[in-house]
């Protein structure tokens, strides 16, 4: 495992819903002389960090400005144009400035397109510097508890796997190894296709299980009982009131918004055409979660009410109880 102290200096750059409480981890449980710098393109977000951690955490005004003053980055921005920016932006960017040595982690969710590009303009301007994919899992509220899980895009023998996982283990509770660069963002993508399609064949079936006059909860028991199972279904089931803790059952208002399940989906959609996959489910799963993420009953809702958007009865249960 590597050693708390290999981390004196530290930078992130992105403090919104996934950023900020990771961060916070960071901040809680490096030890004390260790100084985090911190940029966003929104100041506001920096100064409220700074001032919940003075002393500790240190406002930088650019990515290039963390770069000068850490040996070690960290980014969490939402797509790959901001990416881009944060490393390549020749006046701003990270890499603007001599970063021999440094290692640089991008936590992002982008298309591994991208990801590839800033890893290969990093291998030709500085070759001793190290840059990792590691996109993360488990949503707002797993970057608070601080249980996502990374998803590394590196071998398991490569040679810095002990500080990465150090430093994942401070923020995470699962760190996985997937191969080589790009491969956390292609694993992190290839879940949330396969997450996102089994929400909604979930949302079908379950739909027409009740029309047929089926109590939901009678259906997710055969699920469970039989070759259906998964965890959408037992744990995140689409359908209120089925699993008392599912973002449905609160009015879907936790979760995974639909919005984000939509960008992952769709860069899951355009990897698979990339790489030659046939995927017959990709386009018409993309095409309802479009149009889930743009109507206004689902907008910003976690992304399981896309039960709601294909005509799903909610109510069911004042229907059970002859109200
Ligand atoms: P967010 O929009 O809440 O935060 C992004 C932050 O990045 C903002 O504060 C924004 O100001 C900042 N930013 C944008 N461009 C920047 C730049 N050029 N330089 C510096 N800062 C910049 O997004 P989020 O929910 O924190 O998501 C971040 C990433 O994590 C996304 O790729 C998302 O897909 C992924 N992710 C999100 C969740 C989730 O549940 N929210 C779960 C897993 C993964």
């Amino acid at each position: 495992m590597a050693e708390s102290t290999d981390f004196k200096t530290l930078g992130f750059i992105g403090l919104g819903a996934m950023g900020k409480p990771m961060l916070v981890h960071l901040a809680n449980k490096l030890p004390s002389e260790s100084r985090i710098y911190v940029f966003d393109v929104v100041e506001s977000a920096v100064d409220e960090i700074c001032a919940q951690f003075p002393d500790r955490v240190l406002k930088a005004s650019s990515a290039k400005d963390v770069a000068q003053k850490v040996d070690t980055v960290i980014s969490m921005v939402p797509e790959g144009a901001h990416v881009r920016s944060v490393y390549l932006d020749p006046h701003s960017g990270v890499c603007s400035t001599d970063i021999s040595n440094k290692l640089l982690i991008d936590c992002s969710t982008i298309d591994t397109a991208t990801s590839l590009a800033v890893k290969d303009h990093i291998a030709q301007y500085f070759p001793s510097a190290f840059f990792y994919d590691s996109p993360v899992s488990g949503g707002v509220v797993g970057a608070v508890k601080g249980t996502i899980a990374f998803f590394l895009g590196c071998a398991e023998s490569d040679p810095n796997v002990k500080r990465l996982t150090y430093l994942a283990s401070l923020m995470g509770k699962q760190i996985i190894p997937c191969g080589g660069p790009s491969l956390g963002l292609a694993a992190k993508l290839s879940n949330n296709y396969l997450s996102g399609i089994i929400a909604i064949a979930c949302s079908e079936a379950m739909d027409m299980g009740m029309r047929s006059g089926l109590d939901p909860r009678t259906l997710a028991k055969v699920y469970a009982a039989g070759t259906a199972q998964n965890t959408i279904c037992d744990k995140f089931n689409p359908v209120p009131h089925v699993y008392a803790e599912s973002p449905s059952t609160g009015g879907y208002k936790e979760g995974f918004k639909v919005q984000l399940m939509r960008k992952d989906f769709s860069l899951a959609v355009d990897m698979a055409k990339r790489v030659g996959s046939k995927n017959v489910l990709g386009e018409v799963g993309l095409e309802t979660y479009d149009g889930a993420s743009k109507d206004p009953r689902c907008r910003d809702l976690d992304s399981r009410v896309v039960y709601r958007y294909l005509g799903g009865d909610e109510n069911w249960q004042s229907k059970a109880n002859g109200a």
